[in-house]
């Protein structure tokens, strides 16, 4: 008999300290190239030696909701959240693999930033053994890694063929031809901070959550 799957399934994790659309413009385009039925976003446990989320886990959850309440294309896992200590991306792909069984084919997403970053991971070389990457284009980082062998490592993985990421579980690696979206989590609470409201960077419900929650405001 042959393996029924439910179609390529893709996770997107982040601290989304707030979300906002330079999370949400690319991978929606992402969305449509690949032809994902859905985004399962996967807001982070913070481990406490890294620098603090500014919202608490309650109110990222509820930002994230907020953002997609209107869109279908997005679903949210609170897994990561949920748990008392942090759990590294690799654990959960792993667990997840273990619940999908070996044929699911399914998708981590990143921006170019963590691409580029990703061989600080924990267990980074075996993301590709779960899942494949699929990244988004991020305005102000380099196309390619400096490293050579890293370099090596993602010409290897690369494939521009939609068709492979869906009939096959995992080992492939996706540049997006996405939109260039020039918003940062940081630079959003920097300018909260200083009283720089921008609302075209956020969806409307989540920035009115943010005023009445007096989030982001020294
Ligand atoms: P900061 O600006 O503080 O670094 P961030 O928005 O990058 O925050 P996260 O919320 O953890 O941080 O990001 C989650 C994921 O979204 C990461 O894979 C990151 O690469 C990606 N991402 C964030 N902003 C953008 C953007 N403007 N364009 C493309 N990808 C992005």
């Amino acid at each position: 008999m042959t393996f029924k799957h439910k179609g390529l399934q893709a996770l997107f994790g982040g601290t989304f300290d707030p979300i906002h659309y330079g999370h949400l413009r690319p991978v929606e385009a992402l969305a449509k190239q690949v032809g994902l039925q859905k985004v399962i976003l996967l807001p982070n446990h913070v481990p406490p030696h890294r620098p603090q989320p500014e919202a608490s886990p309650a109110q990222r959850l509820e930002m994230v909701r907020l953002a997609i309440q209107d869109q279908p294309l997005f679903t949210i896992d609170t897994r990561e959240l949920e748990r008392n200590s942090p759990s590294y991306t690799i654990e959960t792909l792993t667990a997840l693999r273990k619940e999908m069984g070996p044929e699911q084919p399914l998708a981590f997403i990143i921006g170019q930033d963590s691409l580029l970053s990703i061989n600080t991971w924990h267990g980074w070389e075996q993301l590709l053994d779960n899942c494949h990457l699929l990244v988004c284009s991020r305005p102000g980082y380099a196309a390619n890694f400096s490293e050579p062998q890293m370099q090596a490592w993602l010409n290897k993985h690369k494939t521009d063929d939609t068709n492979k990421l869906s009939q096959t579980p995992n080992g492939y690696i996706f540049l997006g031809d996405t939109p260039l979206v020039d918003i940062s989590a940081t630079e959003i609470r920097n300018n909260l901070n200083n009283g720089n409201v921008n609302e075209n960077l956020i969806p409307a419900a989540v920035m009115a959550y943010i005023k009445q929650q007096h989030l982001y405001q020294n």
